[in-house]
């Protein structure tokens, strides 16, 4: 998701450029991804440009109960400032202090929208995913998906866990 830029960094501060955005494969966490879709505005600030996505992402993460693949939805409304190392109306270098809170465009004029992105959907989305919210998950003793099929290990006694598990089996099949 890299975009050459240096045509929206020589527009006048306020100006602004849209694009479409559709990101099929953004790479995560180690084997993780997500597409992207949504839009992208970009407006020129007096030291660079400030990216705002809104969109949607479809994230393919493990089910935390029952660890088969699951897609969640996670919606972007992500905003990051985007500053070259120099103008390239006036070629002069840009100032910042570190402590400030922005991203680089390379020396190229190269954004690249993969880094916050892939942050911001790490730190919004569930820390525990679900492949849905009733997932039964897989039982402790023999490993069994509990959500096809059930298992003869044994049935915890405790009545609080009794009146839960008749309440499940009167859903059945919901
Ligand atoms: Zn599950
Ligand atoms: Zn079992």
């Amino acid at each position: 998701m890299r975009l050459n830029v240096i045509s929206e960094l020589r527009q006048a501060i306020g100006a602004t450029t849209r694009y479409d955005l559709d990101e099929p494969r953004l790479h995560l966490d180690q084997d993780e991804f997500a597409s992207v879709r949504g839009s992208l505005t970009l407006l020129r600030t007096d030291r660079g440009l400030l990216a705002t996505v809104t969109g949607q992402a479809e994230v393919s993460v493990s089910c935390s109960r029952c660890l088969i693949n699951a897609k969640n939805q996670v919606k972007i409304a992500f905003e990051e400032e985007y500053v070259p190392f120099t103008d390239p109306r006036t070629e002069a270098r840009v100032q910042v202090e570190t402590s400030e809170d922005f991203l680089r465009i390379d020396e190229e004029y190269r954004l690249d929208l993969s880094e916050g992105l892939r942050q911001y959907i790490l730190t919004s989305g569930p820390s525990k995913p679900l492949c849905r919210t009733d997932c039964a998950g897989l039982c402790p003793e023999c490993g069994a998906d509990l959500n096809v099929k059930s298992c003869d290990c044994a049935k915890p006694t405790d009545s609080r866990w009794a009146a839960l598990s008749s309440f499940e089996s009167g859903n059945e099949g919901s």
